[in-house]
C-alpha cells in the first residue's frame, strides 16, 4: 500500500492522531480531513491543523456546521449538559454523525485520488454509537463503492482495541509520548493529560494508566 493514497478522518485526538501515525506507516501518502460542526472549543480544530501541520500532512477543514441545525447535542451546545445515563447514550451522542462523516470523507478522497480511509471508530469504548460499529462501517464501505463507483477501503485500526490497547498501539508506533502530550480528548479543551474530570478525560486516563501498569509488569519482569 505504500504507492497509494490515504485520507484520515481526524480531530486531533488520541484515537485519530494514533490512526494517523499508523496511516503514514502503510501508505505512501497520507492527508487527513477535520470537520467543523461548532464544537464547543474551536481549540479542537486548531490542534488538529497544529498536528497535521508537524506532521507533515495536509489538513482540510471541512463545515459540518449543519449537524448542529440538525441535532443539537451537548459536543456543540454549551446548554446541554455533558452526562450519560445508564443504559443510554451519551447526550454527546448525534444521529448518523459518522455516517455523514465517512460519507463526505468518501466524496473528498475520491477527488483527492485517493481510495483508502482511514477512521478512529472503535466497537470497544463502551459509548456505544452505532454508526461506530463494525457492522456498520462494513456496510458503510459497501454503500460508497456503490454510490460512487470507486474501490473504497474503509480501514479502522481502532476498532477491536481497548482505550490501553490504543496506547500500546502508539506506543509501537513510536507515538506515545507525541499522543500523551499533544492531543486533546478532554471536553474542556485541555491539551494532554486534559481536565481530569469529564468522561473523555476519565476514559483516557484510565486506559493510559491501564496500560502504563501493563508495561511495568512487562519491564520488570
Ligand atoms: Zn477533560
Amino acid at each position: 500500500m505504500k504507492q497509494q493514497k490515504a485520507v484520515v478522518v481526524f480531530s486531533g485526538g488520541q484515537d485519530s492522531t494514533t490512526c494517523l501515525f499508523w496511516a503514514k506507516k502503510q501508505f505512501g501518502e497520507v492527508e487527513t480531513l477535520t470537520f467543523d460542526y461548532g464544537q464547543r472549543h474551536k481549540l479542537e480544530i486548531e490542534c488538529a491543523q497544529s498536528i497535521a501541520r508537524e506532521l507533515g500532512v495536509k489538513n482540510t477543514v471541512l463545515d459540518m456546521s449543519l449537524l448542529n441545525q440538525l441535532a443539537p447535542n451537548a459536543l456543540t451546545r454549551t446548554d446541554i449538559e455533558i452526562e450519560q445515563k445508564a443504559g443510554e447514550l451519551p447526550s454527546t451522542f448525534v444521529d448518523g454523525r459518522n455516517l455523514l462523516f465517512l460519507s463526505f470523507a468518501g466524496v473528498y478522497a475520491k477527488q483527492a485520488g485517493a481510495r483508502h480511509l482511514v477512521t478512529g471508530v472503535c466497537e470497544t469504548d463502551f459509548s456505544g454509537y452505532p454508526d461506530c460499529r463494525d457492522a456498520f462501517v462494513k456496510s458503510m464501505n459497501v454503500t460508497l463503492n456503490l454510490s460512487m463507483d470507486y474501490p473504497f477501503v474503509i480501514h479502522t485500526p481502532l476498532m477491536w482495541l481497548s482505550k490501553a490497547q490504543t496506547w500500546k498501539l502508539a506506543d509501537e508506533l513510536g507515538a506515545f509520548d507525541y499522543v500523551r502530550t499533544k492531543t486533546l480528548t478532554c471536553y474542556n479543551g485541555v491539551i494532554g493529560d486534559g481536565c481530569g474530570e469529564c468522561p473523555a478525560c476519565r476514559l483516557r486516563s484510565h486506559g493510559l494508566h491501564t496500560y502504563l501498569g501493563e508495561r511495568e509488569g512487562a519491564d520488570a519482569k
